[in-house]
C-alpha cells in the first residue's frame, strides 16, 4: 500500500536527487524525440507529476502500453523540472503497468468531456481534473463539519436511517418494506394493506431527516449533531434536488433564534476558510473552470456579516422591486428560488438570514411567537444557491405544541415521545439543517448538484 510520503503530493516535495517510486494513473501522454512524457495522478494533490522517460529506460511492450488511463508504478529520481508550473518531475529508470487501458475502448481519453457525458461515467470521472478537485473538496469539507462541532463540544449523534415517523412531513418519504409486492396481505377490516405483517409492525421509510431525534440527544447532551444521509423522494428534477442527500443537523439546548442564526453564520465562516485554507489549488481551479469570481465571493462572505431581514419585511421588499414574478409574492406564500436569489444576489449582495416565517409555511415543531401568526423559523440563503440551511427554534412548551400538532392535522399519538421531552426536563432549544451538497455547490461553483456528490440519485437514475 502507499503510505505517508510516498503519495504524489509527497514526492513534489522532495529535493532534486532524491529517489522515489511513483504509482498513479495516467492523465495523459505525449512523445517527443524518443522521450515519453507522462502525466500521472494519484488523487492525493490536484497536479499531475510529471514523468519523463528517455528512450531506453522502459521496455517498449510496456511502454506503449501507459497511455490514459492506464495505472502505472514508476522507480526513478526527482530532477528539478523545467517546465512551467511543478518545481520538480521524475526522471525514470524503470515502468511498470499495472493495468493498461486500450485507447480504442477507454471511454476518457484527453479530450475535455462536458459534465454530462462523465456523469455517465461514474466509475471513471473520477479520474479527471474536475472530479478529483470535487472529491478533495468533499472530504476536506466533511472533516470541517465534525472538526467544528468537536471544537465546541457537540455530541456526534448518529440519527437512525429507517424510520417510523414521519419527521414533519417536509418531503415525500421512500416506503421501505419486505412485504410481497405480488401478494400484499390486507386487513380484512379496511382492505387496506396489512402492515401489521411488514417487518417493523407499521410502515417503515428512509429519514428524511435527523432532527427530531436530535432533539432527544440535545435534551441529554446539551449540544449535538448528526451528519448522515437523508432521502426525499421529491420528483423535482432540478439542479439542486437530490433524491439522496448528506444534511449536517445540529441542535442546542438553552438556546434561541438568535444563538441559532450566531452558530448558522459561524459555522458556514467555518467551512469556507477552513476549505480555502486546505484546498487552495483545488479552488484556483474551480475560479479558473468555471465560476470566475468564485474565491472573492468567498473570501467576502468569509469575512462579513450576514444579512439579516424578518419574512415581513423580505415580502414587502419584493413587493416594491417591480419585478414580474413567476410566482406572485404575497404575505402568507413561501419564498420561491427566484425571491430567495432576488434577496441574496441583487437586494443584499451576500448571505442572508431571513427569520419569523408564517406559521402555516413551517412545520408543527417551530416555536410560535406572540403575534399569533409567525413562528420562530430560518432559512439561510446564499447567493448562486437560494436555500443552504433551514432551521428554527422549537416549541418547547407541551400545551402549544399539542395545539399545532392537532390544527396541523397531525396525529399527536405518533409523537408521543416528542412530547414527552415537552413534559420532563423541557428547555428552550434550537437547530437547523445544513444541506452538504449545496454547501458543496457553494464551495466549488459546480451549478448541478449532481457534480458533487459520488454517486447521485435522482428521479431516474441510481447508476453505480
Ligand atoms: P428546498 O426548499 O430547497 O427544497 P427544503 O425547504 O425542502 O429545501 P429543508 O427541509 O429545510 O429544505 O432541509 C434542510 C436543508 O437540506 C436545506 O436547506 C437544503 O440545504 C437541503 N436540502 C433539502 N432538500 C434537498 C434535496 N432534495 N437535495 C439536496 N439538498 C436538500
Ligand atoms: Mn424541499
Amino acid at each position: 500500500m502507499i503510505r505517508n510520503g510516498q503519495y504524489i503530493k509527497d514526492l513534489f516535495q522532495l529535493a532534486p536527487g532524491t529517489k522515489a517510486t511513483a504509482h498513479g494513473w495516467v492523465k495523459t501522454r505525449r512523445d517527443s524525440k524518443g522521450v515519453s512524457f507522462l502525466q500521472i495522478n494519484d488523487g492525493s494533490c490536484f497536479a499531475d507529476l510529471q514523468i519523463v522517460i528517455d528512450a531506453g529506460v522502459a521496455d517498449p511492450a510496456v511502454l506503449v502500453q501507459a497511455t490514459t488511463g492506464a495505472c502505472v508504478r514508476v522507480p526513478g529520481t526527482m530532477v528539478e523540472s523545467l517546465g512551467k508550473g511543478q518545481s520538480v518531475e521524475l526522471r525514470a529508470e524503470g515502468l511498470e503497468v499495472l493495468g493498461a487501458a486500450p485507447p480504442e475502448t477507454y471511454p476518457l481519453q484527453k479530450k475535455r468531456h462536458n459534465l454530462e457525458t462523465l456523469r455517465e461515467f461514474g466509475h471513471f470521472r473520477t479520474r479527471s481534473n474536475t472530479f478529483g478537485a470535487v472529491f478533495r473538496v468533499r472530504n476536506a469539507l466533511a472533516f470541517a463539519v465534525h472538526k467544528f462541532y468537536q471544537e465546541r463540544g457537540f455530541l456526534y449523534v448518529h440519527s437512525p436511517i429507517l424510520t417510523t415517523s414521519d419527521a414533519e412531513g417536509a418531503g415525500a418519504m421512500f416506503q421501505v418494506t419486505t412485504l410481497d409486492m405480488m401478494n400484499l396481505p390486507r386487513d380484512p377490516a379496511t382492505k387496506g394493506i396489512d402492515f401489521a405483517q411488514d417487518f417493523f409492525g407499521r410502515p417503515a421509510f428512509l429519514t428524511v431527516s435527523g432532527q427530531l431525534e436530535a432533539e432527544i440527544f440535545a435534551l441529554a447532551f446539551t449540544n449535538c449533531y448528526t451528519f448522515g444521509p437523508t432521502f426525499r423522494a421529491e420528483n423535482s428534477n432540478t439542479p439542486r434536488h437530490l433524491a439522496e442527500f448528506w444534511m449536517i443537523e445540529p441542535e442546542m439546548a438553552f438556546c434561541d433564534l438568535e444563538g441559532n442564526q450566531q452558530v448558522a453564520e459561524e459555522f458556514l465562516k467555518y467551512l469556507i476558510t477552513y476549505v480555502m485554507d486546505h484546498c487552495k489549488a483545488d479552488l484556483q481551479f474551480f475560479q479558473e473552470r468555471y465560476e470566475p469570481s468564485l474565491l472573492p465571493t468567498l473570501e467576502n462572505v468569509a469575512n462579513n456579516q450576514f444579512a439579516h431581514v424578518t419574512y415581513t419585511e423580505a415580502v414587502s421588499i419584493l413587493e416594491k422591486s417591480g419585478r414580474n414574478w413567476e410566482f406572485p409574492v404575497g404575505w402568507g406564500s413561501d419564498l420561491q428560488s427566484e425571491h430567495e436569489r432576488y434577496l441574496t444576489e441583487e437586494v443584499f449582495r451576500k448571505p442572508v438570514i431571513v427569520t419569523d416565517y408564517p406559521k402555516s409555511i413551517k412545520a408543527f415543531y417551530m416555536r410560535a411567537n406572540e403575534d399569533g401568526r409567525t413562528v420562530r423559523a430560518m432559512d439561510v440563503l446564499a447567493p448562486g444557491i437560494g436555500e443552504i440551511i433551514g432551521g428554527s427554534q422549537r416549541e418547547e412548551r407541551a400545551d402549544v405544541l399539542v395545539d399545532r400538532i392537532r390544527e396541523m392535522g397531525l396525529d399527536e399519538k405518533h409523537y408521543w415521545w416528542y412530547l414527552d421531552l415537552r413534559c420532563y426536563g423541557s428547555v428552550p432549544h434550537a437547530g437547523f439543517g445544513l444541506g452538504f451538497e449545496r454547501m458543496m455547490m457553494y464551495l466549488t461553483g459546480m451549478k448541478n448538484i449532481r457534480d458533487v456528490i459520488p454517486f447521485p440519485r435522482t428521479p431516474g437514475h441510481a447508476d453505480f
